[in-house]
């Protein structure tokens, strides 16, 4: 298809490129939008006579590591018309981008409420506009439905026909166990559809018996916000998750797992071969539950909260040993005197931090660097397995011809300090605040364009898109034990 005499728009030379299936140094032609073509270097000889691809622009990458454009599939962006009193969280499509961007994160999937007066539709055109106008990383929505009613069931299908293959629904809040049985219609539908669903694994109940004790023991301020969510709430809700999956058949997605033992229950899962797949969130693997004791505990409120070092140790061996198949930021931001409110106790909560420029660099330098987990691990849990459960791959989540060319050259020569000052996120802050990185993001591409680089997100508001999906489609594992028995149920 391509003359190797004709330039390319860009060519990345000599770098190490990563797949989740191992690596070589290459050359990377882009022309477009796309890789249009790849070529092994071999060390011994990288100026030699055989024929070199010319580039219209090139990035000499001898010595560095070259990973797809991560794609984080749980974020909060605020959409503008969501006003009312509570502003919400501070980072739009366009600031949310710049963070996605400098973290290595070109892909971004957001979690789009459907509030109660909305059809499903009405609430995707909106949001659609307003990254349209503002994005400069690609984004895909996941509709977040609160009450499934059955005119929303009856738009799964059409929806997923037009490429929306999500649905995002919360066991934590109280009108979850009111409305099971529709909830369970509703998974159904988006299975059959081709489409997955995301379930919030907390047990509404749990929590607010749990809540309730502690009120009553004068016990609300947020230093007992652990011992209001505990590990029992988590493990209950996924065991639920794990029977809703097996009675629907559906693909069953439980975002941000925290705990060993909600992981045991999904592994056993998986073991008798239902496709329960598992995300878990950067907090988790690097913070654990005594930060509630400190002064700025508030700092840390997120759900679910903060565990022990024997989750923290099981969370990083399930990326190692492939019983977790992605990582999300779940970034939700919010500047640290709104986390510091002290109006806050346990019936007002802000839950979240902002983690989308963080993410990825922590788990190189922590994961990676640090031995934890190969880089082509890296690669499957920050891209590849994202890519395919939500219908993108291999246009994303990827370094092959003919997909997008969206690729993180990084840096692990200069050790940097974590600053929030520094982030591009309007929160300001950041709880990885004074930590060492070995690893980040030297340069940003998206679609071919140079997106960031030198420290400063170079690309457009707007230039982002709102990517159409297909179906969801299981990850290929690289450890046959932990795989499903069959990918069948994945239609
Ligand atoms: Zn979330």
């Amino acid at each position: 298809m391509d003359s190797s005499f004709a330039p390319f728009d860009l060519v990345i030379r000599g770098g190490t490129i990563v797949t989740a299936n191992g690596r070589f140094q290459g050359d990377i032609g882009v022309r477009g939008s796309t890789i249009a073509r790849i070529s092994d270097t071999l060390p011994s000889r990288p100026h030699g006579p055989r024929e070199q691809m010319r580039g219209r622009r090139e990035i000499d990458a001898q010595g560095r590591m070259i990973t797809p454009g991560g794609v984080d599939p749980h974020v909060h962006l605020t959409c503008s018309d969501a006003s009312d009193d509570d502003p919400g969280w501070v980072d739009d499509f366009e600031s949310g981008s710049a963070a996605a961007l400098a973290g290595g994160v070109t892909t971004m999937g957001n979690m789009s409420f459907v509030l109660p007066w909305e059809t499903l539709t009405e609430r995707l055109r909106r949001e659609s506009e307003q990254a349209d106008r503002q994005a400069i990383a690609d984004v895909f929505l996941h509709p977040a439905v609160l009450s499934p009613h059955p005119a929303i069931i009856a738009e799964l299908g059409p929806a997923a026909a037009r490429g929306i293959t999500s649905l995002k629904f919360f066991m934590s809040l109280p009108s979850f166990d009111s409305a099971g049985g529709q909830f369970q219609l509703a998974m159904r539908a988006a299975g059959a559809a081709g489409s997955i669903t995301l379930i919030h694994c907390e047990d509404s109940a749990t929590i607010a018996c749990c809540t309730t004790v502690l009120r009553e023991r004068h016990e609300r301020s947020l230093r007992h916000f652990p011992q209001s969510r505990p590990v029992l709430a988590e493990v209950i809700a996924t065991e639920r998750a794990i029977s809703m999956c097996e009675a629907t058949g559906a693909p069953t997605y439980i975002v941000h797992l925290s705990s060993a033992r909600a992981l045991e229950a999904c592994a056993a899962a998986r073991a008798r071969g239902l496709p329960v797949y598992v995300e878990t969130r950067p907090l988790y693997l690097h913070l654990t539950s005594e930060q509630y004791d400190h002064d700025d505990g508030a700092l840390y409120v997120a759900q679910p909260p903060l565990r022990q070092a024997r989750d923290r140790d099981a969370l990083w061996a399930g990326l190692a040993n492939g019983t977790i198949d992605t990582i999300a930021s779940d970034h939700a931001p919010w500047t640290r005197a709104m986390k510091m409110d002290p109006s806050l106790d346990l019936s007002r909560l802000r839950p979240g931090v902002a983690d989308l420029e963080t993410m990825l660099p922590m788990l190189f330098s922590e994961g990676v660097l640090g031995g934890r987990i190969s880089a082509e691990r890296f690669v499957a849990v920050s891209a590849t397995n994202a890519a395919r459960l939500f219908g993108l791959y291999p246009r994303k989540g990827t370094i092959a011809v003919g997909s997008d060319a969206d690729l993180v050259m990084w840096e692990t020569h200069h050790p940097r300090i974590i600053r929030g000052a520094d982030m591009h996120s309007r929160a300001g802050h950041t709880v990885y605040e004074g930590r060492e990185l070995g690893a980040w993001p030297h340069t940003t591409i998206r679609r071919g364009e140079i997106v960031f680089e030198a420290g400063r997100v170079v690309g457009k508001p707007g230039s982002g898109q709102v990517l159409v999906r297909g179906k969801t489609e299981a990850p290929t594992w690289d450890s046959p034990s932990a795989a499903p028995a069959t990918a069948s149920a994945i239609r």
